[in-house]
């Protein structure tokens, strides 16, 4: 090997190591040797590296950090000053090149590289940061650490680790630097320092802080390999100074412990075990999602511990290993003095040369340190020398073990546990915040409900008062006025009625309507507009409650009773509107009423007449129209403003004041051809067909009946009648009914009925022919005159289908028994009965079948008396006609010796006043003026006419001048 080669042989790579602060990188293996050149990471690569795992397994990814090495040369000391004093020192330093010459003689020697030369001026300072700072740093990054001094006994290895520096702060070893760091860069909330202090003497761990404790074991974790004693005594460390007493005491432990055992501390390994427990969070971890590459979930960080430990070392003196034999120990004392050095040299040894087995398991102290060196700990090593050239052969000891522990390469990892327990304590925090504000917000919320709920109560129940106020007022008025209107109309027909009765005013009335009057009915008309808009702001209202309510019911979940109330009285005051209206409708209806009566009454003033409150069915079109004409317009006008239905509704109404003049108005409706098809669309015609059926008060059923005798005109209509069974509650009617005037309206509706063609058949079979025949039992004028009308109508019918070939047979009013009736009163005084009952004779006699029943029932002396009498001289011709036309009759007169001519007739003319009706019979006289003379015809008239009895017929035929 050349002199001035180095004898690590890799002098120009050394070269280029940086000092142990910035380099300490490797990528081979950490068994190989020391590596050519580059590879050197920074402190903050190695940070970067820092595993996120749960805990950092062995084995698994970490940084390769080469042992770093430092030799420290004591200057001379007093006594070798003096006895070395011409001699120069073994060693020769060159630190700015980092090497050092080990003197072999005066002129050769050997040069070493290390990773730091410090030389005898080398300040404490200065030996910290370059050997113990970076591996210091590294354990509060979470890594573990080592720093050990090796050298021979007096070459300041305690001085260099162990010095207080009490007197002098700048002699403070590394000890107290490294701890005055750690406590500066942790947070004492989150991080804790504990301490443990040992000797180990002839493999026997003794605990410096507690001297009783001198057995400790080694605990090695078989899962991570991790090395520990927990029997030692850990003291928490706060502060510098607690710091200081501990190694005090342990000092004087150690002092007190080697003085018991006979022993010099040079002897004992010192260990100083600092525990650095740091909380830090991991990286926020960021999620792509799926659908977006662009955005991230961000994974919120993971609360992690690390737990790492520095391990300083003050070994025992080297030069034992080599001269403990002559010194005197006993050879197994000394075997177990050095065991722990040997054994540290040994692995350094196997490590250095990569070998494959390296002996940790030999000594307690190798096992101890097994994560310093080919573990993952960063290491620094201090070797310490002297300058004596005495001391030469163990100062090159020192110095090989140095070069050789610079070949060990460590891995280092970081160890950093998930923080479970931390992890939870932030998870309970965070949950009792959560837990807290969600009562915090529910209690808010249900404050604000509640809060929503009442405002909206109160709103609900100031609306619902102030309505139904307005209503209550606005009802109380419309009936005062109401009343005020009634009240006024009635003095003002009394007062009509007292003009007409006392003077002759009339005529100045007839002329028009009162101006008063309109004025009356302006002013109702006013109120119910007014009352219309009343009723329709409070629609509105309710509306805006009906919404609110809504809107409440929305807004509040818990309210659901409150709401539920609310929702009743809005149904109240719904349904107290709806009475409001029906009231409204009937002081509509009753205004109606009054206004066709005053209307009525106005009319009958006029005309001189007593008040016929409804329009007369002998010509009903022709009074309502007449009465229609001059005042349509209020009636039709209020009639639009109510509707129909309304007004039906009110037929059914719970109040039978009520129900009267609704079925009022509706008659009077029903007068008016222009609103019968509304009134029957509606349903009117039905409901006036149950009011009749459900028989209750005479009124009622007398204009009901009146209604439907106005209906009844219309052919449709007609059939509709039939269809809901109105001819057999018609005939039921006409039976029970006592009321001329009730009786007046069905016969009148019976006879509408009987003008249809097709209801003949089912008018006899539900017994309306015999209804009809049954009324003549009132002998008032106006129900005779409508049961003849019917019977002419019925009869009219009868002979068109005859002729048409529809229908054969005898006529069913005969069948029904009408003949007596009809042959009775064919000649009555009242000329609407007669009229009827001549035609209905005439139509009866049309068809061949009824013929011989009218000849026996006395009916040709009527059709004959028809021929000579009748007013009208249609109706004369017509009976003519029927008579010639029919076999039967012509022979029966012939038989009789009657003769018809017109010469005749017209001769007979004059004679006319001579017929006369006595009982319902009749006697005609007739007379030639050709053979019977004057002064015979004079006289026999006058016997005849003093001696005619009932039922005695006696007619003289002369034939007539023409035949
Ligand atoms: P060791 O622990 O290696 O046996 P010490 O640290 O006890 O050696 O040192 C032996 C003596 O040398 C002590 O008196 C110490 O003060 C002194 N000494 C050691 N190193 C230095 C130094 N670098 N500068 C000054 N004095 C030193
Ligand atoms: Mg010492």
């Amino acid at each position: 090997m050349a002199s001035n080669g180095y004898r690590n042989g890799t002098g120009t790579n050394k070269g280029a190591i940086k000092p142990p602060a910035s380099s300490n990188v490797r990528s081979s293996s950490f068994k190989s040797r020391l590596p050519p050149s580059s590879n050197h990471s920074t402190g903050s690569a190695l940070r970067r590296t820092s595993s996120a795992s749960f805990t950092t397994p062995a084995g698994g990814d970490g940084v390769p950090g080469r042992v770093r090495v430092a030799v420290r040369l004591r200057p001379r000391n007093a006594e070798e000053s003096t006895a070395d004093a011409d001699f120069a020192d073994c060693v020769e330093l060159q630190p700015e090149l980092k090497r050092l010459k080990l003197r072999k003689n005066n002129w050769e020697s050997e040069t070493y590289e290390f990773d730091e030369v410090l030389t005898e001026f080398a300040s404490q300072k200065r030996v910290y940061e370059v050997v113990a700072k970076p591996v210091v740093e590294s354990v509060l990054d979470g890594y573990n650490g080592t720093v050990m001094a090796y050298g021979q006994t007096g070459t300041g290895k305690t001085f260099t680790l162990g010095r207080l520096g009490e007197e002098d702060t700048s002699a403070r070893g590394i000890m107290v630097r490294s701890m005055e760091e750690i406590l500066a860069n942790v947070s004492p909330e989150t991080d804790s320092i504990s301490v443990s202090y040992l000797q180990l003497y002839m493999e026997t761990i003794q605990d410096l802080l507690d001297p009783a404790n001198d057995n400790i074991s080694i605990v090695e974790d078989p899962r991570t390999g991790d090395v520990s004693l927990p029997a030692a005594t850990h003291v928490e460390i706060k502060d510098e100074q607690s710091f200081l007493e501990l190694l005090r005491l342990g000092e004087a432990h150690r002092i007190a412990a080697n003085t018991k055992l006979n022993t010099e501390s040079s002897r004992s390994h010192a260990i100083l075990m600092v525990h650095v427990k740091r909380s830090v969070l991991g990286e926020e971890v960021a999620i792509p999602s799926e659908s977006d590459k662009s955005s991230h979930f961000v994974k919120p960080p993971k609360p992690l511990v690390r737990k790492s430990k520095l391990v300083l070392v003050d070994l025992a003196g080297s030069e034992r290993v080599q001269k403990s034999g002559s010194e005197g120990h006993m050879l197994e004392e000394a075997k177990s003095i050095n065991l722990s050095l040997s054994a540290l040299g040994k692995c350094i040894n196997a490590l250095a040369e990569n070998s494959a087995h390296v002996p940790i398991r030999d000594s307690k102290l190798t096992r101890l340190l097994r994560d310093s060196f080919g573990g993952t700990a960063r290491t620094s090593l201090i070797v310490t020398i002297g300058p004596s050239p005495r001391h030469r052969g163990e100062t090159a000891s020192t110095i090989l073990f140095g070069q050789r522990a610079m070949k060990v390469e460590n891995m280092l990892r970081i160890k950093e546990e998930f923080d479970y327990k931390s992890l939870s304590r932030r998870l309970e925090i965070q949950l009792d915040k959560l837990i807290a504000e969600n009562e915090r917000q529910q209690k808010a919320f249900d404050g604000e409900v509640e809060r929503i709920n009442l405002e909206a109560q109160n709103r609900v129940y100031e609306v619902e008062r102030n309505f139904t106020d307005a209503l209550e007022k606005e009802r109380l008025k419309c009936q005062m006025e109401y009343m005020e209107s009634v009240k006024k109309l009635e003095e003002k027909m009394i007062e009509n009625q007292q003009k007409h009765q006392h003077d002759g005013f009339m005529k100045d009335k007839c002329n028009g309507e009162g101006p008063g009057f309109s004025e009356d009915i302006a002013e109702v008309k006013k109120l119910l507009e007014k009352e219309t808009h009343m009723r329709k702001e409070a629609e509105k209202e309710v509306n805006k409650l009906k919404s609110q309510l809504g809107q409440h019911m929305d807004a509040g979940a818990g309210g659901d009773a409150e709401i539920l109330k609310l929702q009743i009285a809005l149904e109240d005051e719904v349904h107290q509107k709806k009475k409001l209206e029906e009231e409204i409708i009937i002081l509509r209806s009753q205004m109606l009423q009054l206004t066709f009566e005053a209307d009525q009454m106005r009319r009958c003033l006029a005309r001189g007449g007593s008040g016929n409150t409804y329009p007369g069915l002998d010509s009903p079109m022709s009074q309502v129209r007449d009465s229609l004409s001059a005042h349509k317009t209020p009636v039709s006008a209020l009639f639009d403003q109510v509707g129909v239905q309304k007004i039906l509704d009110l037929l059914e109404s719970e109040d039978a004041n009520v129900r009267i003049h609704a079925v009022k108005v509706v008659a009077n409706l029903a007068a008016e051809e222009a609103n019968q098809e509304r009134i029957v669309e509606a349903g009117g015609l039905t409901s006036l067909l149950m009011l009749l059926r459900s028989y209750e008060d005479e009124t009622v059923r007398r204009v009901a009946a009146g209604a439907i005798a106005n209906l009844a005109m219309n052919e449709v209509n007609q059939e509709l009648i039939m269809v809901q069974g109105g001819i057999s509650l018609l005939s039921t009617t006409a039976s029970d009914a006592e009321d001329p005037q009730t009786l007046r309206m069905v016969a009148g509706a019976i006879a509408n009925l009987c003008g249809n063609d097709k209801l003949q058949a089912t008018l006899r079979s539900e017994g309306g022919i015999k209804a009809l025949l049954g009324m003549v039992r009132c002998r008032h004028p106006d129900v005779l005159s409508q049961v003849a009308r019917g019977i002419a109508n019925f009869a009219k019918c009868e002979s068109r289908a005859s002729t048409n070939g529809i229908r054969s047979g005898r006529s069913l009013l005969i069948d029904e028994g009408a003949l007596p009736w009809i042959v009775q009163n064919a000649n009555n005084d009242a000329a609407p009965i007669r009229r009827h009952i001549e035609l209905a004779l005439c139509h009866l006699a049309q068809h061949e079948a009824n013929a011989k029943d009218m000849i026996n029932g006395g009916a040709l002396w009527e059709l004959v008396r028809i021929t000579r009498d009748c007013s009208r001289e249609d109706i004369r011709s017509l009976a003519r006609r029927t008579l010639n036309s029919s076999l039967l009759f012509r022979s029966e007169m012939r038989r009789l010796r009657i003769e018809l001519s017109r010469d005749w007739c017209n001769a007979t003319l004059s004679a006319e006043r001579a017929s006369t009706i006595w009982g319902g019979f009749v006697v005609v006289l007739s007379l030639s003026l050709t053979e019977v003379s004057v002064g015979e015809m004079v006289g026999m008239k006058k016997n005849f006419v003093g001696h005619v009895k009932p039922k005695y017929h006696f007619v003289v035929c002369v034939k007539g001048a023409t035949h």
